[in-house]
């Protein structure tokens, strides 16, 4: 009897209990100190015990804890839609709130069905991804993602959409200027959805800039341009998966918004309650919205707790925290966390290391000059973890060469607070962690 652990069950049984955490560390029930350099997974932006949290929730739960949003609706509710509508970019004014990142993609792609079917065009209900790519763990969303490692085991219960080549310029074998390659990159989903057919293809799902996949992996501006021309040219849906870099990860507001590209849904996560409740979104562009309306077969979805008076009265909250002045530190911490990883410029097994903002993507190779990446039996990633962890700091360990597509990673993704001590406290710890894994690999 006891919690079943989901990741790492075998692997270690042993997690750490946290029992306490201020800023960016967490503190064990033995008391020793670990520094969150992952903010859980690119959650906690704001840091850990922000101050207020625990007094909105309970004069929310005091005033109402629970109504039901078929029927009613809440203050908090009212206000977290009105700041994500102000906040996101373009023509994205209606949110439609869910409880997870999960959700908030399954809701996305109903939403590009209903949009197509209310427009007459019910052919349409593909959703291309790309590969190395996370949308979520449900069927749907994992249907729409291309991480092999965790899709395998699910794929009979899939449906079989297609996908194109991730935005990953490390790996790109395309000729030219960066700003050719990201052309002709995104110019398979023009080709793809010419073999498919336009009138089979609802939308085109992607994480704008790479996460848990291949971290801080960002193309060419000319890329999404390219991708938002063959979008609106064959009619479908973009959809920018923003669930782990919304809300200034990227020191962008949205990452979308440094990439110069609006979609037409996007989901979003993580940030928008910054870890304190579970709450995600899915805004949605006027047009869509505009189409829905009148059509009274659309968009029969929802949860129990989609906009919980609770959960939102926390991102109403935390949504008044991030501001320009946040994303100017998150540009400039994310800087200093890029120059203390510096010595790993020249280490054997570091094929590149990326940034966006504050999250930064370390990718291991086996070798430098081919990119080979290692043999995912080797556990590369998971033995660097290992003993970054053991130096006091908690990263977030991926990709394990998932058929070619990728290579083992760590990715840092702290909370947007932490100071320089801390900064320097994980370039410590990390390089030393690589490099006693470098020399072990020989
Ligand atoms: N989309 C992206 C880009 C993510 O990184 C994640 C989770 O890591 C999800 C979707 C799924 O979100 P959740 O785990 O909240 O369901």
């Amino acid at each position: 009897m006891g919690v079943f652990y989901k990741w790492g069950a075998g692997r270690n049984p042993d997690h750490p209990e946290i029992v306490d955490a201020h800023d960016s560390t967490l503190v064990t029930a033995d008391g020793e100190e670990i520094i969150d350099a992952a903010a859980g997974a690119a959650v906690v932006n704001l840091g850990h015990s922000l101050e207020g949290v625990g007094d909105v929730m309970a004069a929310q739960a005091d005033r109402v804890g629970y109504v039901s949003t078929s029927h009613f609706t809440s203050p908090p509710v009212e206000s977290v839609g009105e700041k994500l509508a102000s906040m996101t970019p373009g023509s994205l004014n209606e949110a439609f709130l869910v409880d997870s990142g999960s959700e908030a993609i399954e809701a996305a792609i109903k939403l590009a069905r209903d949009y197509h079917v209310a427009r007459g065009e019910p052919t349409r209900e593909a959703v291309i991804g790309r590969w190395a790519s996370y949308h979520g763990s449900t069927l749907g969303a994992l249907a729409a993602s291309g991480n092999t490692g965790r899709r395998t085991v699910y794929d009979p219960l899939l449906r079989d959409w297609p996908k194109i080549g991730p935005a990953y310029p490390y790996r790109w074998d395309h000729e030219g200027t960066p700003e050719e390659q990201a052309v002709a990159a995104a110019g398979e989903l023009e080709r793809l959805v010419r073999r498919l057919g336009p009138e089979t293809v609802a939308a085109f799902v992607a994480e704008p800039v790479g996460g848990s996949s291949i971290p801080a992996a960002r193309p060419h501006p000319a890329y999404y341009r390219e991708i938002r021309r063959i979008c609106s040219e064959y009619g479908l849906l973009f959809i920018a998966d923003e669930v782990m870099v919304g809300f200034g990860r990227t020191g962008e507001p949205f990452a979308c918004e440094g990439l110069g590209v609006t979609p037409d849904l996007m989901a979003l996560g993580k940030g928008l309650s910054a870890g304190y409740a579970p709450i995600s979104a899915t805004m949605v562009a006027d047009r869509v919205v505009e189409t829905l309306e009148g059509h009274d077969h659309s968009f029969q979805h929802g949860h129990t707790y989609s906009g919980n008076p609770i959960s939102t009265a926390v991102a109403d909250h935390v949504l008044d925290r991030y501001s320009e002045d946040l994303f100017a530190a998150v540009r400039r911490r994310g800087r200093r966390l890029e120059a203390v990883l510096d010595p790993l410029a020249d280490s054997p097994i570091v094929g590149e290391i990326r940034r966006a903002g504050l999250q930064v993507g370390v990718e291991f190779v086996s070798d430098r000059e081919t990119k080979a990446p290692f043999d995912p039996d080797a556990d590369v990633a998971d033995r660097i973890y290992d003993a970054a962890l053991e130096n006091g700091v908690y990263t977030y360990p991926g990709g394990g060469s998932v058929d070619g597509q990728a290579g083992d990673h760590l990715m840092l993704a702290p909370p947007f607070v932490l100071d320089d001590d801390a900064i320097g406290a994980i370039g410590d710890a990390v390089v030393s962690a690589v490099n006693r894994v470098a020399e072990a690999e020989g």
